[in-house]
């Protein structure tokens, strides 16, 4: 499943590629993803200059001349692949199926963005941008944790008088937006938290916060950025991006490592692996406190 540091990777990519083009072409395969796609989908893309690109959680927008906003979630499997033409490197990678390209863009360059989604949880949208904000599916979502409303004072704040563990506050949409089950796993462990301390736990009930919430912003940051660093890099020129790319995984130092040794130097823990609220939390009980 696309993480929100393999959805940030493809907003880069779709921005080389769309920004500042004319969409002239948009052929439906199929009338559903996970949901029916909107009435009137392609007309109302078709003929639209791309104004920019960007993400919201695990969301990709593209803004359009018309002042609606083309959102799109990847669900599971969902990916784009580019083909710009002639001048670039297009790889059919041996697990691209073209019977499941299910949405195909053609831009007035010649450019060819194709929406391919396996198992078809991935959706799209046309929202007007004035009523982003209040749509249903994002006006719950909370800050975005690369943004500058994550901070330590807000963590001490959405923590305080809490009994529920940090693990699943953190996995909280509505306090975290976007932060998936790897990167918590990833940052508790950067922070030396343990994912089943009670979040309220590390919270003052008034004042400043907590000394050990700024490790944990900073961690947050830390994993993510370094995360889309390594999918910035494997962006090959121009030619492909993907929403499903497995290239972090070497990175992980908790995240799917049961029984493996901990990585910090001066550890002699055992990564273990717990089950919190139906999914997989990966620690280490040894310096994770
Ligand atoms: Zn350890």
């Amino acid at each position: 499943m696309p993480e929100l540091p393999e959805v940030e990777t493809v907003v880069r990519g779709l921005d080389r590629a769309m920004t500042g083009k004319i969409i002239e072409r948009v052929e439906l395969r199929r009338e559903n993803l996970r949901f029916p796609f909107p009435d009137r989908f392609s007309a109302n893309l078709e003929g639209q200059t791309v104004a920019n690109l960007s993400r919201r959680a695990k969301y990709i927008l593209a803004r359009l001349s018309s002042g609606n906003v083309l959102v799109v979630h990847l669900g599971m499997s969902g990916r784009f692949l580019i083909d710009a033409g002639g001048a670039a490197n297009f790889h059919h990678e041996l697990a691209h199926k073209p019977a499941h390209d299910h949405v195909v863009i053609d831009l007035e360059d010649g450019t060819r963005i194709t929406y391919n989604d396996p198992r078809r949880f991935g959706y799209m949208l046309l929202v007007a941008d004035a009523e982003l904000d209040s749509h249903p599916r994002f006006k719950s979502l909370g800050v975005e944790p690369l943004g500058n409303h994550l901070n330590e004072t807000y963590l001490n704040a959405a923590f305080r008088g809490r009994a529920t563990n940090l693990k699943a506050v953190l996995m909280d949409q509505r306090i975290i937006a976007g932060l998936g089950n790897i990167y918590v796993c990833e940052a508790l462990h950067l922070s030396g938290l343990s994912p089943i301390r009670k979040a309220g736990s590390i919270a003052t009930k008034r004042g400043g916060p907590g000394k050990r919430i700024a490790p944990l912003v900073a961690s947050i940051r830390d994993v993510l950025t370094r995360a889309i660093e390594a999918g910035g890099s494997s962006l090959r020129d121009f030619g492909h991006t993907d929403g499903s790319l497995g290239y972090f995984q070497h990175n992980f130092n908790v995240y799917d490592r049961e029984d493996g040794s901990c990585v910090k130097p001066a550890c002699q823990g055992t990564i273990r692996r717990i089950v919190q609220n139906g999914r997989s939390t990966f620690y280490c009980a040894a310096c994770q406190k």
